[in-house]
C-alpha cells in the first residue's frame, strides 16, 4: 500500500488501519476545515531524513539543514499533481559554508537530496533555557530555487532571495512570492545527543480563496502559539493529530494520507548520459589512469562503473 488517496472523508475503520501501517512510516497528511476555507498539510519525514543523513554522512547540523529542505520540498509536492510522475525541485543556494541542498520530490511521496557541502559550523543559540540549533545564522544569505517539472516542454523555475535562512519562513516567502498563496510554513529537525536524526516533520497552512480576513488572522496567531514540530512528534504526535491541532474549533477533516519515502529512481542508463557528456580529454585522462570509470549518483550514492570498451561503444551509438 504505497498511496492512500481518498476523494471523500476516512471512516473510522479506514483510518484504523491506516493508524496500524502508518505507524512507523513517513506520511503527509492534507486536512481542511469544514467551518473555514483552511487546507493544512503535515508530514512526518523521520525516516526519509535519517536515510539521508545516512547516505551522505551528514553532520548533525548539515542533517538539520537537509531535512527542513527536504520536508519543504514534501510540503510544496502541494503544487504538482498527486499520484503522477510530476516533480518539484527545492535547492537552498547559500553564500556560505553550506553551499547547495537540494530536495527533489514527486508525486507518489518519493524524496531525494543532494548535499555539496561537506563541513559547515556548529552554531547553537538559546531562546531562554533551551538551546537550538542556528540554522538561520549557519545558511546565512543566498536563495532559494524551486523547479517545477509538470511534463511541459520547459519546466517552471521560480527563485526568491532568503527572508531568514530558517527554511520554513522563506518556503512561505516563496509561495506569497512566485505562487501567490499567502500560508504558514512550520519545518524542523530533531537531532539526538548521538548525532543522529530522531524526529522531522513540518506543515504548511493555507487559508484558501474565501477565508475572511478574521480567520486568516486566527490562524496566524494559532501557528505562533504552536509548539515547534519536533516537540509535537516527540511527544508521540502524529501528523493528524498535529492537523486536528492546527484546525481545533474548526471541524477539522481529514482528507488524505500519502506514504513519504527516500527513493531514487536513478539506473545505468540515466547516469549514461552524464557520462556520454564528458569530453573526449576528459575520458582519454581518466583510463590513462584507471581502468575502469565510476560514477557514483549524487542523490542516493549507488555506484556504476563502465569499461573503456562500454565507454566506445556508447560514443559510437550503440548501447552499453
Ligand atoms: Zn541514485
Amino acid at each position: 500500500m504505497p498511496l492512500r488517496d481518498f476523494a471523500k472523508p476516512l471512516d473510522e475503520e479506514t483510518k484504523r488501519d491506516l493508524k496500524d501501517y502508518f505507524k512507523d512510516r513517513d506520511y503527509m497528511v492534507i486536512a481542511v476545515a469544514e467551518k473555514e476555507p483552511i487546507r493544512v498539510y503535515v508530514v512526518k519525514a523521520t525516516n526519509s531524513v535519517k536515510e539521508a543523513q545516512m547516505i551522505h554522512a551528514l553532520s548533525p547540523m548539515l542533517a538539520a539543514i537537509t531535512g527542513r529542505v527536504m520536508c519543504g520540498a514534501l510540503l510544496l509536492s502541494s503544487l504538482i499533481k498527486h499520484a503522477t510522475n510530476q516533480k518539484l525541485l527545492l535547492r537552498l543556494e547559500t553564500e556560505g559554508p553550506v553551499k547547495s541542498i537540494a530536495a527533489e520530490v514527486d508525486g507518489f511521496g518519493n524524496v531525494r537530496c543532494m548535499v555539496s557541502a561537506q563541513n559547515v559550523p556548529f552554531k547553537v543559540r538559546h531562546e531562554g533555557d533551551r538551546k537550538k540549533l542556528d540554522i538561520g545564522g549557519v545558511v546565512g544569505s543566498g536563495r532559494l530555487v524551486v523547479v517545477k517539472d509538470l511534463g511541459m516542454k520547459e519546466p517552471y523555475v521560480g527563485v526568491v532571495p532568503l527572508v531568514s535562512g530558517e527554511i520554513g519562513e522563506d518556503i512561505a516567502y516563496y509561495l506569497y512570492k512566485s505562487e501567490q498563496i499567502p500560508s504558514a510554513v512550520a519545518v524542523g529537525v530533531l537531532v539526538g545527543n548521538d548525532g543522529m536524526v530522531a524526529h522531522a516533520g513540518g506543515y504548511l497552512v493555507q487559508p484558501l480563496g474565501g477565508a475572511s480576513p478574521k480567520a486568516v488572522e486566527a490562524m496566524e496567531e494559532r501557528v505562533r502559539k504552536m509548539p515547534s514540530v519536533t516537540s509535537l512528534l516527540s511527544e508521540g504526535k502524529r501528523p493528524e493529530d498535529i492537523a486536528s491541532m492546527l484546525l481545533e474549533g474548526m471541524g477539522p477533516h481529514l482528507l488524505s494520507l500519502k506514504e513519504v519515502k527516500y527513493y531514487c529512481p536513478c539506473s545505468k542508463k540515466v547516469v549514461e548520459s552524464v557520462v556520454m557528456a564528458l569530453p573526449d580529454e576528459e575520458i582519454e585522462r581518466i583510463f590513462k589512469e584507471h581502468e575502469i570509470l565510476e560514477v557514483s549518483c549524487n542523490f542516493c550514492g549507488k555506484r556504476y562503473s563502465f569499461t573503456e570498451e562500454e565507454i566506445r561503444r556508447l560514443r559510437r551509438g550503440g548501447s552499453a
